[in-house]
């Protein structure tokens, strides 16, 4: 049998490390997936610390295992949701009520909003055709901010100004799961509170669930936000 050269060597090389690299990452999507399924479906979070950076790195195939599996997509978004939440909940309450900034969708105001927008986003006139007027001073108490936003740029621009210490976002699952995964990679102590309807224009949420959020301090446990959506 002829020997082979030096290049079929290396082409050999480079496919063992490049199967042995993917069924590394098999494992690893597996694992994660077995995780996350326990994890939903006994309602506590089992190796967070190796879970969330999963959630990132084999998000596709992660997701792809679940649609095999016939489960829903949002289950799994809202998992990562509340998995940040919880592991941000101690360092949240951490922080000072003036240090925090709370950015709230512009969808959630009335189609008859007429709130000017600003460069700090839309200010709200408290003109009640909305539920953010009713809600916005107990928002602020404490010297928290609050911001009514068209989109994350804003978000990003607002935080780079203020830097707070902590920010609570609201928004739909995608906006809320992809807003603490922006908050992680700027090193920023973040809560997400999902929507209870979607949609562009005038989208509704539980703000019980918000102002137990926005208050917590020092020992509170995270009872609604861990519990939803
Ligand atoms: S209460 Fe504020 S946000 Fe709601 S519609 Fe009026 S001005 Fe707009």
């Amino acid at each position: 049998m002829a020997s082979l050269t030096s290049l079929d060597q290396i082409v050999l090389v480079l496919g063992y490390i490049v199967l042995v690299a993917a069924i590394i990452i098999l494992v690893y999507a597996l694992l994660i997936f077995t995780l996350t399924m326990v994890s939903i479906r006994r309602g506590r979070f089992y190796l967070p610390r190796l879970v969330k950076p999963g959630l990132i790195v084999v998000e596709g195939l992660l997701r792809s295992l679940w649609k095999a599996m016939r489960l829903d997509d949002r289950e799994l978004t809202s998992f990562a949701i509340r998995l940040r939440n919880q592991m941000n909940h101690g360092r949240f309450c951490a922080v000072p009520m003036e240090q925090r900034a709370i950015f709230l969708p512009q969808c959630l105001r009335s189609a008859d909003c007429p709130a000017d927008l600003t460069i700090e986003g839309l200010r709200c006139k408290r003109c009640m055709r909305c539920d953010i007027g009713r809600v916005i001073d107990q928002l602020e108490e404490g010297g928290r901010k609050v911001f009514i936003v068209p989109g994350s740029t804003f978000v990003r621009r607002m935080v780079k100004k203020y830097r707070p210490g902590a920010v609570v976002g609201v928004g739909c699952l995608l906006e809320v799961k992809e807003g603490l995964e922006m908050a992680d990679s700027m090193d920023m102590v973040a809560m997400g509170v999902v929507t209870s309807k979607d949609g562009c224009v005038e989208t509704t949420m539980e703000w019980d669930k918000l102002l137990e959020v926005v208050n917590l301090v020092p020992g509170d446990p995270l009872t609604a936000i861990s519990l939803a959506p």
